[in-house]
């Protein structure tokens, strides 16, 4: 079980995130949706200290960390709890595929390198990429970019997986790969946190949609309901626009 409690950030004394509560159950799906400037990237990264918030606690199972005041311990036994992939894959350009996994295995974790680097060999496979191991991103696709990107994150083992809108980047016959793997983490019951306009990954992956406006949770429920009959008039106006 995870559990945020009041989450505020301010960014030039104005607050993009308003005292957000938030609770996900293990194994839960939460797709967040809202429209641009909203703060859903931002709520993403304070869940990985990406960024720090002026307010908030975070319990994770048996963890607990005040995100606005911690030491860096605590902030890395944080980041061996939650996994970040992002829209733009940041991958290590001067690393393989299999390095790139690797590397938080052995900076985050102190496995040793030749462990981690097997134990990058045994993700690759499992994301479909065992042939890639040793090719640079550059050589990559994109929808491959952003697989390894995912095994990265999926490297740490941590109990939640944050996902900022990570096929937005992607050439529109890349992003059904990684929704594909996304979906196969989903069925592992891997308890995932997605930032996404895809609704048909909501409709049907997402155990709960969140609508965000103005930093707030506006509304939220089971996809069924939310993205067909929403009660408040924000998220009607703009499922309106994206679908
Ligand atoms: P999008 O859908 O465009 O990705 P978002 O919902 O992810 O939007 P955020 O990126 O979280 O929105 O931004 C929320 C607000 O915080 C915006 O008004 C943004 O301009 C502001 N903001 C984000 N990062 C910073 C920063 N580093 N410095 C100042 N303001 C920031
Ligand atoms: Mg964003």
């Amino acid at each position: 079980m995870i559990k945020l409690h009041n989450l505020t950030k301010i960014y030039n004394g104005q607050a993009v995130l308003n005292n957000i509560e938030l609770e996900i159950k293990k194994g839960e799906i939460v797709v967040i949706l809202g429209p641009s400037g909203t703060g859903k990237s931002t709520l993403l990264r304070c869940l990985n200290l990406l960024e720090t918030p002026e307010e908030g606690t975070l319990d994770i199972d048996d963890f607990w960390i005040n995100l606005a005041r911690h030491t860096d311990k605590e902030a890395i036994a944080l980041r061996k709890r939650t996994s970040f992939v992002f829209q733009n894959y940041a991958l290590f350009a001067n690393k393989t595929a299999r390095d790139n996994i690797a590397e938080g295995l052995i900076t985050v974790w102190k496995r040793p390198r030749q462990e981690a680097r097997a134990e990058a060999l045994r993700i690759l496979a499992d994301i479909g990429l065992a042939d890639k191991a040793d090719a640079y991103p550059s050589s990559l696709s994109g929808g491959q970019q952003q697989r390894v990107g995912i095994g990265r994150a999926m490297a740490s083992h941590a109990k939640v997986m944050l996902f900022d809108e990570p096929t937005s980047a992607l050439d529109p016959e890349w992003v059904e790969e990684v929704l594909g793997l996304m979906k196969k983490l989903a069925l592992a019951h891997q308890t995932m946190v997605v930032v996404t306009h895809e609704l048909g990954f909501a409709r049907d992956v997402a155990d709960r949609v969140i609508f965000m406006d103005g930093g707030r949770i506006v509304e939220q429920g089971p996809p069924a309901k939310l993205l067909t009959n929403p009660t408040d008039p924000r998220t009607r106006s703009f499922l309106r626009k994206v679908l």
